[in-house]
């Protein structure tokens, strides 16, 4: 059997990973195929540890635009991961993985709150461990919350998983010149305000030497190849040398 390049992951899905082509809320059947994505990268024999988005019921910066105050529209965003969180724990149970959610805002009915050495030796038990609740503090993302997480329980790498296939020059779907990058640095992404998580997210990674690998979850198998070592999606470095751009396929 071929060997998984990394011991522990976190992977990192927005809200919008869940919702399939509905344009809100959940769709079983994509909550389905991410958990069933998840079980192979897990049947590799590595530790996996997700942070999920909101984005598919709740954004905070939106509401905030329509009269909600910010804080409070950021703590209603933070609940709608926790929706996320206990659907993707759900799908995942069904398929016979081993979940806990630790939430960052304390909701003991429904999961754990958030303890970084407990959160480890779940890891260590084989659960796949969902981290709920952002950081628990409004002005954030959950990239942010996937920044920190990760780095906590020393992770060696952050899969973001998109519906693109990687990192681009700009946005692929609107713009049919979109260049899309092999390896960059973080100092590049910052330079460049490309799209790949928030600046505070980017920079706690770069701090911190986190690679950050994004690459499309909606590919059947990609996760999974990743871990096995393939070059798939877009990689964010410290140094990188450089490839070139690749043109999109
Ligand atoms: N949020 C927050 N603090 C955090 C993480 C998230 O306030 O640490 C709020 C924020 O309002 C955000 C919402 O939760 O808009 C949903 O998270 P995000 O937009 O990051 O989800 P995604 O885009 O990944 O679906």
């Amino acid at each position: 059997m071929s060997k998984a390049c990394f011991k522990r992951i976190l992977l990192k899905l927005s809200g919008e990973a869940l919702m399939g082509e509905k344009g809100y809320g959940i769709d079983p059947v994509t909550v389905n195929y991410m958990a069933e994505e998840i079980k192979k990268a897990y049947e590799l024999g590595i530790e996996i540890a997700v942070v999920i988005g909101g984005g598919n019921i709740f954004r905070g910066v939106e509401a905030a635009e329509q009269g909600i105050e910010r804080a409070t529209a950021d703590y209603m965003g933070m609940l709608a991961t926790v929706i996320n969180a206990l659907a993707l724990q759900n799908a995942l149970e069904k398929i016979d993985v081993n979940t806990r959610v630790q939430s960052a805002i304390e909701m003991r009915e429904l999961a754990e709150p958030y303890i970084r050495r407990k959160a480890i030796r779940h890891l260590e038990k084989g659960r796949v461990v969902i981290f709920a609740a952002g950081t628990g503090n409004p002005y954030f993302t959950t990239d942010t919350a996937a920044a920190l997480r990760a780095i906590e329980i020393g992770a060696d790498v952050i899969m973001k998983g998109t519906k693109v296939d990687g990192i681009y020059s700009s946005d692929p779907f609107k713009d049919p010149k979109a260049k899309k990058f092999d390896k960059l640095t973080y100092m590049d992404v910052i330079r460049d305000s490309l799209k790949v998580m928030d600046s505070t997210a980017i920079t706690l990674c770069m701090d911190n030497n986190l690679p950050i690998v994004v690459f499309n979850i909606r590919k059947y198998d990609n996760l999974k190849k990743i871990i096995l070592g393939q070059k798939i999606g877009s990689i964010v470095l410290k140094e990188v040398q450089y490839a070139g751009v690749q043109e999109e396929s």
